[in-house]
């Protein structure tokens, strides 16, 4: 999801660049200025419709295409985009729970065993919703730490290196996940217009609030502190600041 936040920054990028274009068209424009300086006014709402003139000749520019490209998806594949969501987020919960194996056995503590049970349970009923819509499931292979998606492959080697440094980085590891792990699942909700799907991944991102209070209790516990890397220091808060919750 990650990723389409970034092609909507790029996306921003190329918008800004046309400001650009149009000051060339404004040059051009400043020499019919002379001509007709007395109406300034006038002058400069040409130079508007130069510059839309300017943009809608850039429609066969490849930023512009990637910009329609990307409106249609807005509007018509947003099932395509909660599919992936759905099938990145089965990856990530595994991810959470082959990282709090590793740590769990290098440490022997209890709260990676339990959490890395809890997030077993969290692929199964992501398994559940794979199978309902007929989709095909990425984890093919469900031995610890090996994944489909690179990006997630990446990010297990560096938090079982940071886990493994000591506690404090392993409890740090195990709070970072929880932080990621609410933001994409919020995302997932806002982008999935399927109910059921939605309301499972409202049950998961209640159990990764609950991981998050456990990991930070440690933590405290260590005198060590976390900052959000993810969500914002606000929702942190009201997060850590807020009773455990059953969750459904
Ligand atoms: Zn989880
Ligand atoms: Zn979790």
């Amino acid at each position: 999801m990650r990723h389409v936040l970034f092609s909507l920054a790029v996306f921003a990028l190329a918008c800004d660049e046309d400001p650009d274009a149009s000051s060339d068209a404004s040059a051009e424009v400043s020499d019919a200025d002379v001509d007709v300086s007395d109406t300034d006014a006038e002058v400069s709402d040409d130079d508007d419709s130069d510059v839309d003139d300017d943009s809608d000749a850039d429609d066969d520019s490849d930023a512009d295409d990637d910009s329609d490209v990307d409106d249609d998806n807005d509007d018509e594949v947003s099932h395509a985009d909660s599919v992936d969501d759905l099938l990145y987020i089965r990856e990530e919960e595994k991810l959470a729970r082959d990282v709090y194996q590793v740590l769990g056995d290098l440490y022997g503590t209890r709260i990676f065993d339990n959490i890395s049970q809890s997030e077993q349970s969290h692929m199964d009923s992501l398994l559940v919703h794979i199978d309902r819509l007929g989709l095909v499931d990425p984890i093919v292979d469900d031995s610890t730490g090996v994944f489909v998606d690179e990006h997630l492959q990446d990010l297990y080697a560096t938090l079982v290196a940071q886990g493994s440094q000591d506690l404090v980085g392993a409890l740090t590891v195990g709070a970072t996940i929880e932080d990621l792990d609410i933001l994409d699942l919020a995302i997932a909700i806002e982008t999935t217009d399927d109910l059921a799907l939605a309301d499972t991944y409202d049950g998961l991102m209640c159990g990764s609030r609950n991981h998050l209070r456990s990991f930070m209790g440690q933590l405290d516990r260590q005198g060590a502190v976390y900052t959000p890397q993810y969500i914002t220091q606000a929702q942190f808060d009201a997060i850590v600041g807020s009773a455990r919750e059953q969750c459904g």
